[in-house]
């Protein structure tokens, strides 16, 4: 048999992230300030983001060097090995080829850390001793609170109140690691005293923490926020993904037909696969494809428009495919693909046809879960199951056609504190939520006209 891991030594780890700013055909379009619509400037993003993060929000520099301290601290898990599916393509008989890259060895189990420490480290250079963030699930939030314990930063995390119910391990995970959490909404803050004064027991939502978060952020001097996906020096961060990942392909003798990522708000597919864009836009043959939940279906079904990146509308526009920043998508065990918007980078390589997108359903998805649980060991993350569901689907199709075919997919992270979800579907009590076709029409029907 051949070989099954492809492991780079600490010292072949990529020095610099890659910014595809710099080689994209078009640019996406500026975020605007909601009261003026003129593009948003440093002024506008300061009270919050430290310089040095907003510097490569908007920069066009290629290469970006990824800061001494930043480089010890990935690697403790990093690189992060590659992997050959072998049984997974044995029991799909499948002539392709089938590689995955493993970001759940990171502390917190996903790919987030590779930006919550670059973020806590520009923070802490810039003087700032806390941040406030706010989570669903609680995988942003263990990223966090795991990076600020190395920089010294206070984490505030606002979480999802029922989250933070139903979900208490990802919460003691973060107090483990030093973060203060609290159930969302909060009377901490004027927009969660709002929340609470007119239900006292709301559930709290996505929207509502974000604007916690925010409010709490813009009001304190001494305190900045911090986003976990979506934002373009999030994207940035994340390329470390591809770029180790081209140097373990060649390791293995092999070029990548089709890459997948699971997309929420599109950081790991924008890691594993901008550094392989760069080749498709130099002329190389290759598709890139977004995998996300039918019931939150951004790309597949949205509208490439500005809009909000919260429900309570506190952000700038940002140009993105959306099903409206009020639209509340089911509660799919994918808590991390929840997001009715979309990177403004991925939206906008989606637009100009360098991305595709398939959707699945809940119930598929952990079919796919566990044939690759079952042949390949890892529980995978609900999250990344949209990738495997799509890679599944490539291979299957490769099968049909009697063709070669190498299919690279991310694995964004384990779904080791996810065992509820599993417990429903092996308990056959999980649901499958039909596309919320009415819904979505209301909530961009309710966007603001404002010309691209
Ligand atoms: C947060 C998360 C995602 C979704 O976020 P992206 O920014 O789209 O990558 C996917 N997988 C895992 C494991 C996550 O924690």
């Amino acid at each position: 048999m051949s070989q099954t891991k492809f492991v780079l030594q600490e010292k072949e780890m990529p020095r610099q992230w890659y910014n595809i700013m710099a080689d994209m055909p078009r640019l996406p379009a500026p975020p605007l300030h909601p009261g003026t619509l003129q593009p948003c400037g440093p002024d506008d993003l300061k009270p919050i983001f430290p310089m040095s993060l907003i510097e490569q929000e908007v920069t066009a520099q290629r290469w970006i060097d990824i800061p001494e301290e930043v480089m010890k601290i990935y690697s403790l898990w990093r690189p992060s090995p590659l992997y050959r599916a072998h049984r997974l393509e044995a029991a799909l008989k499948t002539p392709a080829r089938i590689y995955y890259k493993y970001e759940g060895v990171s502390p917190a189990g996903s790919h987030k850390p590779n930006t919550s420490v670059p973020q806590a480290y520009y923070n802490s250079k810039a003087g700032i001793k806390r941040i406030a963030t706010e989570t669903g699930a609680g995988q942003w939030g263990s990223a966090l609170a795991l990076a600020g314990s190395f920089f010294g930063i206070e984490v505030n995390v606002y979480m999802v109140k029922v989250s933070y119910n139903q979900k208490p391990y990802r919460r003691i995970a973060m107090e483990t690691w030093g973060a203060k959490v609290h159930a969302s909404p909060t009377n901490l803050t004027e927009s969660g005293r709002k929340v609470l004064s007119a239900d006292p027991d709301s559930p709290g939502s996505l929207g509502i923490a974000i604007s916690e978060a925010v409010e709490e952020a813009a009001s304190r001097s001494d305190t900045n926020y911090a986003l976990g996906s979506v934002l373009n020096h999030v994207c940035l961060h994340q390329t470390i993904i591809g770029q180790e990942c081209k140097k373990q392909l060649e390791l293995a003798g092999d070029y990548p037909d089709v890459i997948i990522g699971c997309s929420g708000g599109g950081s790991n597919l924008a890691g594993l696969s901008f550094p392989f864009l760069l080749d498709k836009i130099n002329g190389k043959k290759l598709r890139v494809v977004a995998a996300e939940p039918s019931s939150c279906p951004t790309l597949t079904k949205g509208e490439f428009r500005y809009d909000f990146g919260d429900l309570a509308g506190l952000t700038p526009y940002m140009m993105m495919y959306t099903l409206g920043h009020d639209f509340v998508p089911p509660g799919i065990h994918a808590g991390g693909l929840r997001y009715h918007g979309e990177s403004p980078l991925v939206s906008q390589l989606c637009h100009d046809g360098l991305i595709e997108a398939a959707a699945w359903g809940q119930t598929e998805i952990f079919e796919a879960a566990l044939q690759f649980a079952r042949t390949e060991a890892i529980i995978p993350a609900p999250e990344s199951a949209h990738a495997i569901k799509s890679a599944i689907d490539e291979a299957l199709k490769a099968k049909e056609e009697g063709k070669e075919r190498v299919i690279l997919f991310s694995l964004s992270g384990h779904g080791n504190f996810d065992m509820q979800a599993y417990a429903d579907y092996l308990g056959g009590k999980l649901t499958d939520y039909a596309y919320p076709e009415e819904k979505i029409k209301e909530a961009l029907s309710r966007l603001p006209k404002i010309p691209a």
